[in-house]
């Protein structure tokens, strides 16, 4: 069966990676070169884009930022998962609470932003501080402001109207303004849904963010209760979509209460854990329910923790020497503060994982891979 997924990087890579074995074969869209190509070689194919949707049997998205020329062609053939209104959504954070909103899923209170009148009501109905977004074309904390006095306002107000006024007719752009949520941690959840709307979702995953980027992911030490709320919310939102295909749903933990931040509707940086967490990791159960096959299991093997590599030329090696490490190489050339890869650890229970933590701590610089030893330590105390 031939996949087509668009966008060529890590996600489609390891979505291929991961499917092979099913005897899937997976090309990948790069939406800036406009190339049809293998994401594990990047060998580049003679294929124009409407060849490649002709020769697939399924379509999907490694990201939500996809021009909508190209979304609206693969949708059109009737083979795109998790289709065009999940993929808008997911890219644009005004259509994102209108779902939450909709499908009654608790967020962190907003108000929209067109103009400046939009701005100054939220920062009296809301309350500094405020964190305000680009709807459109954010990631990895990229699009962002945080108003923290109303000293703040002018000098942030002019950065907001230059991304409005770049807004066009047939894509508009808008601004939200978000109260800042105090939180204990931030978690996530990652499930998958099949095309008879069956859903299996893995457990839910504590992320450490620096600098606004994802650098430590860790399952396996929820309570049931706190993981009921982020399943009922996938649940709730999973259908509202009619979703096919594995969506990411990232909260805010607010003294045991979840509040979402935002939802993905695809795999997922905080789910990378599931290679080495889960019989079914995350990437081969989203190209199973895009194909149309069964889905695998989301059950947890053992305590796993996923450790982002950002910015560095390559993983050091010893890594591999600490038992069940597995280091993920994504191939790119090294920029700084870019995703390159990641490393994965598992142990048989909390313990094991804190002590194997504690040894990656050991090779892993503290200012590269922040939280390592800090992580080890708190898994001591629980
Ligand atoms: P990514 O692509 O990494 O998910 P993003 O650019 O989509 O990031 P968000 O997830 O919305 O952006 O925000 C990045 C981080 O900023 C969050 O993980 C959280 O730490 C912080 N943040 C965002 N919104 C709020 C809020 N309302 N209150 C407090 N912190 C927030
Ligand atoms: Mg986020």
């Amino acid at each position: 069966m031939n996949i087509l997924v668009l966008g060529a990087g890590q996600l489609a890579r390891m979505m291929s990676l991961s499917s092979t074995h099913l005897d899937l074969h997976v090309l990948a869209y790069d939406v800036a070169s406009k190339q049809v190509m293998n994401p594990v070689t990047f060998d580049v194919t003679s294929y124009t884009l409407a060849q490649a949707i002709e020769r697939s049997d399924a379509i999907t998205a490694e990201f939500e930022h996809i021009p909508h020329d190209v979304l609206t062609l693969c949708a059109q053939s009737g083979k795109f998962y998790p289709g065009e209104q999940a993929i808008k959504t997911g890219g644009d954070r005004a259509l994102e609470k209108a779902l939450l909103d909709k499908a009654k899923v608790a967020c962190a209170p907003y108000q929209l932003i067109t103009e400046k009148s939009h701005f100054l009501t939220a920062i009296d109905s809301l309350d500094l501080p405020l964190v305000v977004k680009t709807c459109q074309a954010g990631y990895d904390g990229k699009g962002q402001w945080r108003v923290k006095s109303k000293d703040d306002v002018e000098s942030i107000w002019s950065e907001m109207a230059q991304f409005l006024a770049s807004g066009t007719d047939t894509l508009p752009h808008t601004i939200i303004a978000e109260k800042m949520i105090p939180f204990d941690r931030e978690v996530s959840i990652i499930g998958v849904r099949d095309k008879h709307g069956e859903c299996k979702i893995y457990p839910l995953t504590e992320n450490q963010h620096t600098n606004g980027v994802l650098t430590l992911s860790i399952a396996g030490k929820e309570k049931p209760t706190i993981e009921q709320q982020a399943k009922d919310a996938f649940n709730a939102l999973a259908q509202e979509l009619d979703y096919v295909g594995v969506l990411a749903i990232e909260f805010f933990d607010v003294q045991g209460q979840l509040l979402v931040n935002e939802i993905a509707p695809r795999v997922h940086n905080s789910g990378h854990w599931t290679q080495q967490g889960c019989h079914v990791s995350q990437f081969e159960n989203h190209m199973r329910a895009v194909a149309g096959l069964p889905l695998g299991s989301t059950e947890l093997l053992r305590p796993t923790a996923m450790i982002n590599v950002l910015g560095q030329a390559a993983i050091p090696t010893q890594v591999l020497a600490v038992s069940d490490t597995t280091s993920h190489w994504y191939g790119k050339s090294a920029k700084p503060g870019r995703k390159m890869g990641h490393i994965n650890v598992s142990g048989s229970d909390l313990l094991q994982l804190s002590e194997r933590l504690e040894q990656l701590a050991k090779v892993l610089p503290e200012q590269d891979y922040p939280g390592v030893s800090q992580t080890a330590h708190n898994l001591k105390g629980i």
